[in-house]
């Protein structure tokens, strides 16, 4: 007893100080893009073939290759990354990367001529939060978001708490490409909070159906059924990932500071 006591004091605080650090090197970030010029105009199209979630499209362009990368459908494999030959597509190891709109995960290289206006920001959450997960078949980023209340990430010293049921939620977080089956069962535990509400996406699954996207299970993710407000790309999300979208969801001065510098 003495022993296991004298082991947890010297284990010192675990608990990572560091608010979103890049990615450590055995992890897989996003992909990203620079300004170096795309080699479609010389027939390059080696992202798009070694892409299996069909997110990228590319064609040429008057300054070079166009390029365009949904992240919302990326399962970040690292594979467009390692075969782009000039440059144009590299890893993005940055952890702030979630958005409130579906538009501002597709990353392009082509001339922006407007941007977005922003969101007005009107959390009722600012101070805390309580989360009911949902999963519709994402092990995997069930697991990240359980990771996200380790007492590494300690997603509570922010206020943010899961809770066991809807009727206790201010939002659902919602995991896996969200099938047929499982549409009504959402709907209604949707139905079950009260408002104000809101929905997180969290995963490609979940955002875009990923991979099971124009299956026979009609797998198009949360917001074909319900309006949402966070979306959280990777697959699985990491858990700064999600940690960063549900700061967003509460505006949190830490999570809605300038993103790293992207093209979009
Ligand atoms: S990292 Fe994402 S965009 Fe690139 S090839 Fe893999 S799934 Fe496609
Ligand atoms: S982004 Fe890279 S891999 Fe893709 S077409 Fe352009 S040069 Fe080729």
């Amino acid at each position: 007893m003495l022993q296991t006591l004298i082991q947890l004091l010297s284990a010192g605080n675990a608990t990572q100080r560091a608010m979103f650090p890049a990615l450590p090197a055995y992890s897989r970030g996003l992909p990203g893009l620079t300004d170096t010029a795309c080699a479609a105009n010389q027939g390059c199209s080696a992202c798009v073939q070694a892409c299996p979630a069909e997110a990228i499209q590319v064609s040429p362009g008057p300054a070079g290759g166009q390029v365009s990368i949904d992240l919302g459908r990326c399962i970040a494999c690292n594979g467009c990354p390692a075969v782009c030959p000039a440059g144009t597509i590299v890893e993005d190891r940055s952890t702030r990367v979630a958005v409130r709109r579906r538009e501002e995960l597709i990353l392009t290289n082509k001339a922006v001529t407007q941007r977005p206006a922003q969101l007005p920001h009107t959390s009722p959450f600012r101070r805390s939060i309580h989360l009911r997960e949902v999963s519709t078949g994402d092990s995997a980023s069930d697991l990240e978001i359980a990771a996200s209340n380790n007492p590494v990430f300690d997603a509570s010293r922010f206020g943010i708490h899961f809770v066991a049921s809807p009727r206790f939620a201010d939002a659902l977080i919602v995991t896996g490409p969200v099938a047929r089956a499982m549409h009504e069962p959402l709907r209604r535990c949707y139905e079950a909070m009260a408002d104000p509400r809101l929905v997180i996406a969290a995963g490609a699954s979940a955002i875009s159906g990923g991979l099971h996207r124009g299956s026979y299970a009609e797998a198009k993710g949360v917001n074909a059924i319900l309006p949402t407000a966070i979306y959280v790309p990777g697959h699985p999300p990491h858990p700064w990932y999600v940690l960063h979208g549900i700061l967003l969801a509460m505006e949190h001065p830490l999570a809605i500071e300038a993103a790293p510098a992207r093209l979009r």
